[in-house]
């Protein structure tokens, strides 16, 4: 008969990489347990490489690990995420993934508002174009001047009373290149297969440091760009109220010609079906609500 044993050496290399498994979860667990690592972001890059030491962790152990967490709590968590205590971290459904995330931001906004500390925090507002992101971060920027809208640079046009510096900052393709090249962009992407556009860095980061909020208002490219280069990040999808309603209002604008229109209304199509990858979906029927919905997920400190 065959052996099915694998050879003795495949063996010993096996174990020893389920003792470096194990060693390496028990440092990420120490780590969430001294408050050194966010667990926001040992979710995301668990769900990055679930063959990772973060990746294999058990919830339940992730869930033991996080500061004033005991058994029931955890149990409790479990059962209101829908989460079995043998799932590991990098292998929940998105649907799994959403909620622990935002178990994770309730968590932290608790802790903060008990502590009276004033979390800053990145908010990306993305979704179809013309469903109206543009106006609901002016209104925030009205209204909320505590928050740093983000002034992204594109490489399209002015439209007629927009402002260099105030809409976007305007620049040539090769100063585009320029920013890339040096770093200066937190990310960027063409956007309807036309221009490009990007958000200028450094701002960003300072705003943070300042315990500022930043919006950024962009595409769904750069939502997940940002994602992976900041994973503590809310991201925001703003729906409108239905498909009709959004050509209706592309085609209100008027700010494109029908050939653009038309290319823009392709794009949506795709921006709708990525719903499912937001923190939070917000319906905008009236500007001056959703606006206050985004603020208020922002604050929840
Ligand atoms: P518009 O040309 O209508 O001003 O903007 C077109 C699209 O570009 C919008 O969906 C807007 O969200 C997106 N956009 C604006 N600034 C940025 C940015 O800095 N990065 C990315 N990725 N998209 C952006």
């Amino acid at each position: 008969m065959a052996d099915r044993r694998p050879p003795e050496v495949d063996r010993a290399a096996a174990s020893r990489r389920a003792v470096e498994m194990r060693r390496a979860r028990a440092a990420l667990k120490s780590a969430l347990k001294a408050g050194r690592l966010d667990p926001r972001q040992l979710v995301d890059a668990a769900l990055g490489d679930p063959g990772s030491p973060a990746g294999s962790l058990r919830v339940t152990d992730f869930l033991l690990s996080l500061p004033a967490m005991g058994q029931t709590k955890a149990d409790q968590a479990l059962d209101e995420l829908g989460i079995s205590w043998r799932k590991r971290v990098g292998g929940l459904g998105a649907v799994q993934a959403v909620r622990l995330r935002a178990f994770l931001e309730a968590r932290d906004a608790r802790r903060a508002a008990r502590l009276g500390i004033r979390r800053s925090r990145l908010v990306v507002l993305a979704g179809p174009t013309a469903v109206g992101k543009g106006t609901v971060a002016g209104y925030i920027r009205r209204n909320h001047p505590d928050v740093l809208l983000s002034v992204s640079a594109t490489t399209r046009e002015p439209r007629p009373g927009e402002v260099d510096g105030v809409d976007y900052y305007f620049v040539s393709d090769a100063e585009f290149d320029r920013m890339i090249r040096d770093g200066e962009l937190l990310e960027w992407a063409t956007v309807h297969g036309a221009h490009r556009y990007g958000t200028p860095r450094k701002p960003v980061e300072d705003a943070l440091a300042a315990g500022r909020s930043v919006l950024l208002e962009i595409d769904l490219q750069g939502a997940r760009s940002v994602r992976r280069a900041m994973p503590g990040a809310l991201l925001v999808f703003l729906a409108p109220p239905s498909w009709d309603e959004l050509v209706r209002r592309l085609t209100k604008r008027g700010t494109e010609d029908p050939v653009e229109q038309g290319r823009r209304l392709e794009t949506a199509k795709v921006e709708l079906a990525a719903e499912g990858e937001f923190d939070h979906v917000v319906v905008n029927r009236d500007v001056g609500e959703a606006a206050q919905q985004v603020v208020d997920l922002m604050d929840a400190r």
